[in-house]
């Protein structure tokens, strides 16, 4: 481990706040850069929310560079290809010029990176509530507690609590979708006639708006994602309204059956979150606390954790940490805006639904390597 000092030779001290996939992912790399690093959560555990996720080659190299990949790897899924249906017929199929990707279950992915965290010798600590964070590198706890660090990081979500103490400039807003996300068993060989490994995209405009992304994360999951928008009583129902689902997607039965008996599932609308900065002082916003985004181009994840991932390279690298973060985040920042404008633009238009819209500019953030700072993809 590089050994990181601060100007009086002492180890550098990192607070990070949250812990999900951008807390951990900057916690993990700033601690393998020599940091001192303490991770907040307000959960009485760590544990991932949502059902399944996809991560690109971006994601992906990020966990190459905290060496939680090859454990991600196992036990998650690559399809074949990138499938959109529109009223049930094939419209394309996408397999962006070899980009790698993988399909996962949340758990999965979060287990991997609080395992890698453990194993880097960070200090995890639950139950434990952030209430707001002061630019020169205090961190507040529920508790009274008040901790000093070289570093704060923001990693708090959506309602973050170190962004919203600070008073940053925000622009929020949500959209007219939302979704209702589950883990379900796979039932390949119930399904019928159809290319059951690939990712489907089934999107359907009449005679009401409703779509599924049907998502193999392994041998035996799948993550759904039915999407209806929130106007619509019956698309939007919890427990998910069987009937209402059946009869557009008939062919997923077996699936569906499942997803009908799961009592707490939720409806989730998208939120988009714009702030003037990402940084004040000694504090940085990293993931949904600094861009919440929609998730057409399933950017939101890969994004926070490419930018959390690159804070850790500028910070160790640099004498100043003030000096460093305006640095960084205009180093990264751009990648970010222009996906989260262009997921907005999608979720607005359900443009997705065409098929064969993952263009290379499209996929921008998709291809960004973090670990050489350069797009290195197609190659
Ligand atoms: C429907 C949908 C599908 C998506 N699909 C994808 C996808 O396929 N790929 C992708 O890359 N992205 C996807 N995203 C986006 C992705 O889920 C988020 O961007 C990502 O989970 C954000 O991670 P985070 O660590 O920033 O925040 P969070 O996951 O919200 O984690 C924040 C953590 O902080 C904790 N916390 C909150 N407040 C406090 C506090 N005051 N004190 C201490 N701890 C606190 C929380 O308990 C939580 O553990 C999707 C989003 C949606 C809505």
């Amino acid at each position: 481990m590089a050994n990181i000092n601060n100007t009086n030779g002492k180890t550098r001290v990192a607070h990070v706040a949250g812990g999900g996939f951008a807390g951990l992912t900057a916690a993990i790399a700033l601690r393998q850069n020599g940091w001192d690093v303490t991770l907040y959560e307000k959960g009485e555990e760590l544990r991932a929310f949502g059902a399944g996720i996809y991560l690109w080659y971006n994601g992906l190299r990020v966990l190459e560079g905290i060496d939680a990949l090859e454990d991600v790897l196992q036990g998650s899924h690559t399809p074949p290809a990138y499938e959109t249906w529109m009223h049930n017929k094939s419209v394309s199929k996408e397999t962006f010029n070899g980009l790698p990707w993988r399909v996962m279950t949340r758990a999965h992915l979060h287990n991997a990176l609080v395992k890698r965290a453990e194993a880097v010798g960070v200090t995890l600590r639950t139950n434990a509530e952030v209430v707001g964070a002061t630019a020169d590198g205090q961190l507040k706890l529920a508790s009274g507690e008040v901790l000093e660090g070289d570093l704060i990081v923001g990693a708090d979500g959506v309602g973050s609590k170190v962004r919203d103490s600070l008073e940053f400039e925000q622009e929020r807003w949500g959209a007219t979708d939302g979704i209702i996300r589950l883990i379900v068993p796979r039932h390949k060989d119930k399904l019928g006639h159809g290319e059951w490994d690939n990712t489907i995209d089934m999107w359907n405009h009449w005679p009401r708006v409703q779509r599924i992304l049907y998502s193999p994360c392994n041998d035996e999951e799948l993550y759904l994602g039915l999407m209806a928008p929130s106007a619509d009583p019956k698309g939007s129902a919890v427990p998910l309204n069987y009937d209402v689902w059946v009869e557009m997607f008939p062919f997923l039965e077996p699936c569906l059956a499942d997803a009908a008996k799961i009592q707490d599932a939720r409806y989730d609308t998208y939120q988009t979150t714009k702030l003037d900065s990402w940084t004040r002082g000694k504090v940085a916003l990293v993931g949904d606390a600094a861009h919440a985004m929609c998730p057409a181009l399933a950017q939101g994840a890969g994004c926070g954790m490419v930018n959390a991932y690159t804070l850790a390279q500028d910070v160790s690298a640099a004498g100043s940490v003030e000096d460093a973060l305006p640095e960084w985040e205009k180093r990264i920042r751009p990648i970010t805006d222009r996906t989260q404008k262009m997921s907005g633009d999608f979720a607005a238009s359900r443009g997705m639904s065409y098929g064969n819209q993952f263009t290379e500019t499209v996929l921008e953030a998709h291809r960004f390597d973090p670990i050489r700072g350069i797009y290195s993809w197609p190659q």
